[in-house]
């Protein structure tokens, strides 16, 4: 029996947005330091049988934290960081960016899977994706 273990990562990046619909000081255009949660699920990877002369790079751990990092830098903050968020999403609320996160996210981290993905727009303000 091989046991599951989350294992996760957080990331910042600041960007730029308005929101179009909304009756506050949210319509005006402002910028905000968002926090990055990506957690992700999955058997420790086996290490490799003595007498052995390959060692998978990832045995003993669910996924690389570097490679991990690498995808979500790829797809997520060179997009991102220091964007104008309108520029990409028509309302770039953190419900509508967190699902557009896990939706690119979720088939790139094999064979982990993406089991939770947080946006936290301010210190106190969070949107949060989890896997059903
Ligand atoms: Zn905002």
């Amino acid at each position: 029996m091989t046991d599951n273990i989350k294992i996760g990562r957080v990331f910042w990046f600041e960007a730029a947005h308005h929101l179009p619909n909304h009756e506050g000081k949210c319509r005006n255009r402002h910028g905000h330091s968002y926090k990055l949660l990506v957690e992700v699920e999955g058997p420790v990877q086996a290490e490799a049988p003595k007498p052995s002369h390959y060692i998978h790079p990832e045995a003993g751990m669910v996924m690389d934290y570097g490679r991990l990092k690498q995808v979500v830098t790829d797809l997520v903050l060179d997009r991102m960081d220091h964007a104008y968020l309108n520029d990409i999403f028509p309302n770039p609320t953190a419900e509508n960016m967190v699902i557009y996160i896990a939706t690119i996210l979720k088939h790139q981290l094999v064979p982990a899977i993406l089991t939770k993905v947080e946006l936290w727009e301010t210190r106190n303000s969070y949107a949060k994706w989890e896997r059903e």
